[in-house]
């Protein structure tokens, strides 16, 4: 139900609390991975390639290499990208921990947006959620993260922050150094991500909303 409305909110339809969250860059190293695969397909030692990107890693010089598509391509179908990528610190035991606590885990993630390797993305992504253990009841593909409801969400990605939060959804910033300039609430390690989401289930539930202001 939405508690709005009183009226069954789109996958909002099971009355629990919902954490939509984003995968890469925020529950998996997607900047770790690619760093040490990306200096594998540029031929050149990892500790060359900054780790101060932006978004879409121009930073790393891959556009005369064939750009970003291509090596995110390589990266999934040759070196399993999402089969082999570590998790980060602390983010599978606090999701046990948050939906232990009756918290329904909603994953979106836009990883299929390449073309010719979806079913290595879906594949690579199942085994990789089960082989750390990550609970979830609901796995979605999806580019408009908007389109499936949560009670609040977590990213990374800058674009994605500021379209979530154009549509009025309550968003966590996981902090990195993609996404500085945008306002919080953000989280920069997963002990505070459990604590902003468990304080929006507590609004949620007595029907304040100190934390987001809306
Ligand atoms: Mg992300």
């Amino acid at each position: 139900m939405d508690k709005e409305t009183g009226s069954p909110g789109l996958g909002q339809e099971t009355g629990d609390f919902i954490f939509g969250v984003d995968l890469d860059g925020v529950v998996g190293d997607f900047y770790g991975s690619m760093r040490s695969i990306a200096a594998e397909w540029l031929g050149r030692p990892v500790e060359s390639l900054t780790t101060e990107i932006s978004y879409g890693l121009n930073e790393w010089g891959i556009a005369e290499y064939g750009g970003y598509d291509r090596l995110h391509r390589f990266a999934v179908t040759q070196r399993a990208l999402y089969r082999d990528m570590k998790p980060m610190q602390d983010a599978p035991s606090i999701l046990r921990k948050l939906s232990n606590r009756g918290i329904r885990i909603r994953i979106i993630t836009h990883r299929l947006f390449i073309k010719y390797s979806h079913v290595a993305s879906v594949n690579q992504t199942a085994d990789w959620l089960d082989k750390w253990d990550i609970p979830y009841w609901d796995l979605c593909f999806m580019n408009d993260k908007t389109a499936v409801g949560a009670h609040i969400y977590i990213d990374d990605a800058p674009q994605n922050i500021r379209h979530l939060r154009g549509e009025g959804c309550k968003t966590i910033v996981f902090s990195n150094s993609t996404n500085r300039d945008l306002p919080g609430p953000r989280a920069d390690n997963w002990q505070e991500a459990e604590r902003l989401v468990m304080e929006a289930r507590e609004e949620w539930k007595t029907g304040t909303s100190a934390l987001f202001g809306l």
